[in-house]
């Protein structure tokens, strides 16, 4: 008999779901982990997104200058093991990810902690009793399951549980509600690898120029290629498909397949006109399109981008991050940066993660309460990951307290966030 409770249950096997069902189970909960893919990581291995985004600063202690992580306590578990990688024998000491790697190693984890884990399963349901979420329903191959819990963590990345029981949200910039692009990234094999990055200057002049006679209608304003940890294949992040939207899924319909005209496009850029790429062949694109920007919980605190500039350091922060305020023109070309000065970090409350209207819900990744701005700084892997610890203690410390998970005391919180390695500002 399928069972039908448990302690705590996370919507979404991605950088956060994953890191709060190991939080959670290792708290000492029953933990259920739904995914609607067929493995763990979320858009790492969905959608190909890769390296890590920085998570460090530097800071001088007693007249030393030292390196702080920003993102410790799980992330800093999995890194490790990701740069380990003893299984595919790509050993790494840089942020590039092996997704089959990462997949296995997740899978791992979860059996060690004694999380259930439920693949192909989409949900499609909620149901509430006052300031309570009662149970969700999920889509299955043998049809759609009900589960209830104490406590539940959306870490969907489109806040869809949220939205499914009502939680206001925002979406994308508030002049007209346009996210920042989506992107679908993939990768070229058989390359001369060491031409192409000779010829990186040579590829952003001619690409401009067919940008500009019309030849590439991609509106991204360079092309952006990453090393991966494999000889002769490189990762390009450089589709741009602009004024879609991720959470209608015509628009998203829409979106996947012009992105696959990019790809294309790109392709046959750099074959027919660069040596490192004559034997290019199309290695892969992602399973997904990645989404950067989705709904946002209007949270008991909605972190703003001059919270981040002044390095704000919550009394009841739970993670931090100082990632450059990175937003892609949600309407057309061009990338505007704001960078951290050096020693300078902010901190996200506990309160981004917790809806208004609900009691035993959190929300963790890259959906909590943020702006616009202050999301494009707060959504990379290594601060979803730290989100997502944190919502999973939190679930744990709410069981053992009695209590529901938005009155957990922020102060024992923080102290047991530390305790178990993370940092917490
Ligand atoms: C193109 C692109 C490039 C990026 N580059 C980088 C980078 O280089 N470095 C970096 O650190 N960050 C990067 N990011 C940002 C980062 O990848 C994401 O913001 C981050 O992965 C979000 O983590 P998350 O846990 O919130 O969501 P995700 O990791 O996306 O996980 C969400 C999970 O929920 C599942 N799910 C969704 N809906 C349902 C449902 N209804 N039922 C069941 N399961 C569901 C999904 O399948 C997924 O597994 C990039 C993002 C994009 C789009």
């Amino acid at each position: 008999m399928q069972k039908k409770y448990f302690d705590l249950v996370v919507v979404g096997g991605g950088q956060a779901g994953c890191a709060a069902a190991l939080a959670g189970a290792r708290g000492g909960l029953s933990v259920l982990l739904i995914e609607a893919a067929g493995a763990l990581g979320g858009s790492a291995v969905n959608c190909l997104v890769t390296p890590f985004m920085p998570f460090s600063t530097k800071v001088t202690e007693n007249g030393e200058e030292k390196t702080l992580a920003l993102s410790q306590g799980i992330f800093s578990e999995l890194h490790a093991a990701y740069k380990e990688d003893g299984f595919y024998g790509e050993a790494s000491d840089t942020c590039n990810i092996n997704e089959e790697s990462m997949k296995l190693i997740l899978d791992r984890k979860m059996r060690e902690a004694g999380v259930t884990v439920l693949f192909h399963a989409t949900l499609c349901g909620v149901a509430k009793d006052g300031r309570r979420v009662k149970s969700v329903s999920v889509a299955t191959v043998g049809g759609v399951l009900e589960f209830e819990a104490d406590t539940f963590i959306d870490a969907t990345g489109d806040a869809t549980l949220a939205a499914y029981s009502g939680v206001a949200f925002r979406l994308g910039r508030p002049a007209d509600s346009l996210c920042q692009p989506m992107t679908l990234c993939f990768r070229l094999c058989n390359l001369d690898t060491e031409a192409v990055w000779k010829a990186h200057g040579e590829i952003q002049k001619l690409y401009k120029k067919f940008q500009d006679e019309g030849k590439i209608k991609n509106p991204r304003e360079n092309v952006l290629i990453f090393n991966t940890r494999i000889p002769g294949i490189l990762h390009f992040n450089t589709t741009r498909i602009v004024k879609h939207n991720p959470t209608d899924a015509f628009s998203v319909s829409e979106a996947e397949a012009m992105a696959r005209e990019q790809v294309l496009e790109m392709y046959r850029f750099l074959k027919d006109n660069f040596d490192g790429c004559r034997n290019a062949k199309l290695m892969m694109s992602a399973a997904s399109i990645g989404v950067r920007e989705s709904r946002m919980i209007e949270a008991r605190h909605v972190l703003t981008q001059e919270e981040l500039v002044a390095g704000t350091h919550f009394p009841d922060g739970i993670a931090a991050g100082n990632y450059d305020i990175d937003i892609h023109s949600p309407d057309g070309g061009g990338t505007s940066h704001y960078y951290f000065p050096p020693g300078v970090y902010y901190t996200i409350p506990y309160r981004c993660l917790l809806p208004r209207e609900f009691d035993n819900l959190l929300v963790a990744g890259r959906s909590v309460g943020a702006t616009h701005e202050a999301q494009a700084s707060i959504r990379i892997m290594p601060i979803c990951v730290c989100m997502g610890e944190a919502a999973g203690t939190a679930a744990a410390m709410a069981k053992e307290a009695g209590v529901a998970a938005s009155d957990v005391d922020t102060d024992a919180l923080r102290a047991k966030l530390s305790a178990n390695g993370a940092f917490v500002g």
